[in-house]
């Protein structure tokens, strides 16, 4: 059985037609499906005979919530989500005042091994299909009953580490016949593969890349991100120039401030230098401190004179909100902590 999320509209009128039906029958099914419809019973245009075939050749399994915590503020909520094979996986709802906003994951676990990082600690599981991806956005936007207008994929998981089913989910949420998500109000982070970015740059896409840098020189970044052994920092610069030239997008630069470890001014400096002139911006992240590592945040205080030096370089620099703080929001943790207690 295949999930009928995992279909394009394309694919599934090449299916109705290979079956000896009207190709328009798959844009009833899409609208019924989109308008929250997902028992092919209840798809009162269809003839039973055409019910029967779609219910012998596809499955419309959705996510299901096995938790959910809201802020105090109630501007975040947090899903656990569990998946068809019993997998669970996570998920965050923000609400911004230009929209709702959600982050997925991409992967269950994660294999490259940030060592900040919760959700890399057991490694990984499988990937996510395009249809899981889907789900997650699905299944929440039902919850909350109200549209969700950006994703962002910066939940567990590498998203160029599972590249073809994420490029099939980029282009499922945006087709006009599903949720309709402009690829502009999509941003994709990655701790930096760069043959991927690459390849990303080529297929043209309007979305945002992010790029989890973390340090400004190489022998730095090693120490907290294995993914440098494999890749330098000049070797990632290029790629995002190579990006901004094909897409002319801004390149978003996530760096999480870690106390002693690259909070210094010289390690501001060093990124000022690296970054400066560049078509970007720097998101400034303190870390979350999770009970698996001694990483902690830096004060308020470094925190502003890191900026203030990165500005001097002309760089934008944002801090993060820290949203969902007390519903343990930070990357896995709550799947962590949710399996460890089942
Ligand atoms: N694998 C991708 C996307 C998932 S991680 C990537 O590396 O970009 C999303 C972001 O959260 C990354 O910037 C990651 O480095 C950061 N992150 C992970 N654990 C964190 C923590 N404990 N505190 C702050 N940021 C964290």
């Amino acid at each position: 059985m295949v999930n009928i999320f995992e279909f394009n509209l394309d694919e599934l009128k090449k299916w109705m037609k290979d079956t000896g039906e009207k190709p328009f029958r798959a844009n009833q099914v899409f609208d019924w499906l989109y308008k929250g419809v997902y028992d092919f019973d209840e798809m009162k245009n269809i003839s039973k005979s055409t019910i029967a075939k779609l219910k012998e050749n596809f499955s419309v399994f959705l996510p299901k919530i096995v938790k959910k915590y809201t802020s105090k503020d109630g501007y975040t909520i947090k899903y656990l989500l569990s998946l068809e094979d019993g997998n669970i996986i996570e998920a965050v709802i923000m609400k911004y005042h230009f929209g709702n906003s959600i982050c997925i994951s991409t992967q269950i676990g994660c294999r490259m091994g940030c060592k900040f990082c919760a959700s890399t600690i057991d490694g990984i599981v499988r990937n996510l299909a395009s249809y899981e991806m889907l789900g997650e956005v699905i299944t929440i936007q039902n919850d909350i009953d109200e549209r969700i207008s950006n994703i962002v994929l910066m939940g567990s998981g590498e998203p160029l580490d599972n590249y073809d089913n994420v490029l099939k989910f980029i282009s499922a949420v945006t087709s006009e016949y599903t949720l309709n998500i402009g690829e502009r109000h999509i941003t994709l982070s990655t701790c930096g593969i760069v043959p991927k970015i690459y390849e990303l740059a080529d297929n043209n896409l309007q979305i945002t890349l992010a790029i989890s840098l973390h340090a400004y020189e190489d022998d730095r970044r090693k120490s907290i991100m294995p993914i440098a052994n494999k890749y330098s920092i000049k070797e990632i610069i290029d790629a995002c120039n190579y990006y901004i030239q094909k897409t002319n997008r801004r390149i978003t630069f996530e760096y999480a401030l870690i106390r002693n470890t690259n909070d210094s001014i010289q390690d501001a400096i060093g990124l000022g230098e690296l970054l400066g002139g560049m078509l970007c911006h720097v998101n400034i992240i303190p870390i979350n401190e999770i009970k698996e590592n001694n990483y902690k945040k830096s004060n308020n205080k470094e925190i502003e004179l890191f900026i203030k030096k990165l500005n001097s370089y002309n760089i934008e620099a944002t801090i993060r909100r820290e949203m969902g703080k007390d519903i343990e929001a930070a990357c896995g943790q709550l799947r962590r902590s949710y399996i460890e207690l089942n």
